[in-house]
């Protein structure tokens, strides 16, 4: 039972068959000692690849890894999970108290332990420092893992000062090898992690950041949160997901509605009380089907692999934001689903944002070009996911796995409506020089009698009533598109719109404009709200998703609910004791024996001996 071995220890300690990806390559090369920065998507296995080695060198006797992390939060659950799977760990952070932190340091000192977590600020720590010292003498400091890598960067979205200490950690034991690991870098940020962590002599591992299992949707605004219910209830019911939203006050709104329209939805935002905060949490990582609503605050480490679903209510900064919290969904690799809503006002929200922000110009343009690449992808008819993928430098094939790809988009010509829309634009300001918004404007193009046209007197505009052979919806659609290309701008508190130099090529039809199809009615509209029989469709849907007959959902509920007691005992999330790709697959091939039982992935020989005869009788009964 003490093969060093990677591949040993990825069958017997995690009960896994192969390394995925790049992990098999990263593993024999920190495990051989030598330097790693790893970029891997969000999902992609990072913690195999650090945790695989340090076993395997704490075996070979050559001591401890410590795993530098600022997730604080969830080193408890992390520890936890390794100690299920019988690997020796513990973390050192400020929420322990006296007692159990010098028990810590005795498992720590004694060489015993295979893995502490520690918090970026212990590396400055002198009498942390000193146990490292202590251990480095007697050849039992084995690893250094850096975990969220990008914390080090000012160009990365979660600068933290104290990683900048972790430099340190080189000058101090220069002989003992680090893997640095990330799941957003892009190139400038690689190149400061390199310098500032001391890594020039790494080897460089970059992943393809495709998410093959994550479906992504974006959908036109219209009853954004009846959207969002028909979505979860259709495809999600009982699922965990997050909505984003923008704002504290619509994370609360919307949060509050999903409650009262009976779905577990809880708020999370940076106004509550942390109390709250973390027992929302908690909530969201121990118990099933909980929606998460929060604004961006929420994020960063939370590595419940079955989160199904990530909903934006609203449009994210840029598409660097955008993939990190869509990337939240399928971390087990099981099929998710991102899916957007977004309309007109996202446009000139954002727009104004950046344009009303204190940030000096040059810092502005950047900003504009990034929100331009979210917007080119929210009009975009051709597959998402290559457009994604192109954004961070991979071309790619369309992936039949996005809205675009299953169902393409009809299109329009609006060349002419475009033109028709800009004049419109520039009469107004011919005749009398004021500026008006997108209301005003559509009603003149539709020719339709408000008291807004009589008092103005717009119905002698040689563009009133041009465009009453489209509904709003398409009018709406042509000006966002409009917007969203820089030719026209929103400003000022009512949002009047104004031309841009570039409007010039438009208006002369140097510019063809393809729109999609304003998008109809759901197809699936029909199932009118929340009949029990609409939720029973759904969540039969989602059980013959994963393959199980009647006999296997009754035996995969059971073992669910043995989990749970198992979880609660231990204190630690569901997941930790078993993912729920493991408990299907057991439903599914009803092991008879130990030996069987073995031969599934995620059981490692540690649960097989703790639970093994349980999960047989749990299996015979359910
Ligand atoms: P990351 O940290 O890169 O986001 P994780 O390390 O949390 O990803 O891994 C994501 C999921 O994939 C976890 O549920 C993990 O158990 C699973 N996983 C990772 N590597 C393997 C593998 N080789 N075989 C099976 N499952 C794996
Ligand atoms: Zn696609």
């Amino acid at each position: 039972m003490n093969d060093s071995r990677p591949l040993s220890i990825l069958q017997e300690v995690f009960g896994y068959g192969a390394f995925r990806g790049a992990q098999a390559e990263i593993v024999d090369h920190v495990t051989g000692g030598g330097d790693a920065l790893v970029l891997m998507p969000t999902g992609g296995g990072k913690s195999l690849c650090y945790q695989v080695p340090a076993i395997a060198r704490h075996r070979a006797r050559q001591g401890v890894t410590v795993v530098v992390s600022p997730l604080i939060a969830l080193m408890h659950d992390q520890v936890g999970a390794l100690e299920e799977a019988g690997v020796h760990a513990a973390f050192m952070n400020s929420t322990l108290d006296t007692e159990q932190y010098l028990f810590v340091e005795r498992e720590l000192t004694s060489g015993r332990l295979v893995m502490l977590y520690a918090a970026p600020e212990r590396v400055t720590n002198p009498r942390f420092l000193a146990q490292l010292d202590s251990l480095h003498e007697r050849g039992l400091l084995s690893l250094f893992a850096i975990d969220e890598a990008h914390c080090v960067s000012q160009w990365g979205h979660d600068f933290r000062s104290e990683y900048l200490a972790l430099s340190l950690l080189h000058e101090r034991y220069a002989d003992v090898p680090r893997i640095a690991l990330t799941a957003t870098a892009d190139d400038i940020t690689r190149a400061d992690i390199i310098e500032r962590l001391k890594l020039d002599e790494a080897r460089v591992f970059i992943s393809s950041f495709d998410r093959p299992n994550i479906r992504y949707a974006i959908v036109e605004k219209d009853d954004p949160r009846r959207q969002l219910l028909r979505f979860i209830r259709e495809e999600h019911e009982d699922e965990a997901g997050v909505v984003y939203c923008q704002s504290r006050k619509k994370v609360e709104e919307t949060a509050q509605w999903l409650a009262a329209e009976g779905l577990k939805a809880l708020p999370y935002h940076a106004g509550l009380d942390s109390a709250v905060r973390q027992k929302h949490q908690d909530r969201f990582l121990r118990e099933d089907g909980i929606v998460m609503v929060a604004t961006v605050a929420f994020g960063m480490g939370i590595d419940k692999p079955d989160v199904r679903f990530v909903a934006h209510l609203d449009l994210p900064k840029n598409i660097e934001g955008y993939y990190q919290e869509t990337g939240r969904a399928g971390r087990d690799g099981g099929a998710s689903n991102a899916w957007m809503t977004y309309g007109l006002a996202d446009v000139v929200n954002q727009r104004r944002m950046i344009d009303e922000s204190p940030a000096e110009e040059d810092f502005k343009i950047v900003q504009r070009g990034k929100l331009d690449a979210l917007l080119a992808l929210a009009e975009a008819t051709d597959c998402r996911r290559v457009r994604l993928l192109s954004y961070f430098g991979e071309a790619s094939q369309p992936c039949g796995n996005c809205d675009n790809c299953l169902q393409p988009p009809a299109t329009w010509d609006a060349t002419d409506a475009a033109r028709k829309l800009l004049s419109c634009i520039y009469r107004f300001h011919q005749h009398g020089g004021r500026r008006f918004g997108a209301g005003h404007l559509i009603d003149v193009l539709r020719g339709k009698q408000t008291d807004k046209v009589a008092q103005f007197n717009h119905e002698s505009l040689s563009t009133f009533g041009v465009g009453a052979d489209l509904s709003e919806q398409q009018w709406r659609a042509v000006l966002r598109q409009l917007i969203a290309l820089g030719h026209v701008v929103a400003e000022g508190e009512y949002h009047t719109l104004a031309l841009t130099d570039s409007a010039r090529a438009v208006l002369k039809g140097e510019v063809h404009l393809l729109l999609r199809e304003a998008s109809e009615r759901p197809k699936r509209g029909a199932k009118t709200g929340r009949s029990g029989s609409a939720t029973k469709t759904s969540s039969k849907a989602k059980v013959e998703a994963m393959d199980l007959d009647a006999a296997a959902e009754q035996r995969f509920d059971a073992l669910k609910s043995w989990r749970a007691e198992v979880a609660k005992e231990h204190g630690l999330p569901a997941y930790v004791i078993f993912q729920n790709v493991t408990l299907a697959e057991m439903a599914r091939q009803h092991p008879q024996s130990l030996d069987d039982l073995a031969g599934i992935s995620g059981v490692g020989a540690k649960k097989l001996e703790a639970y093994g005869r349980e999960l047989l009788r749990v299996l015979e009964a359910g």
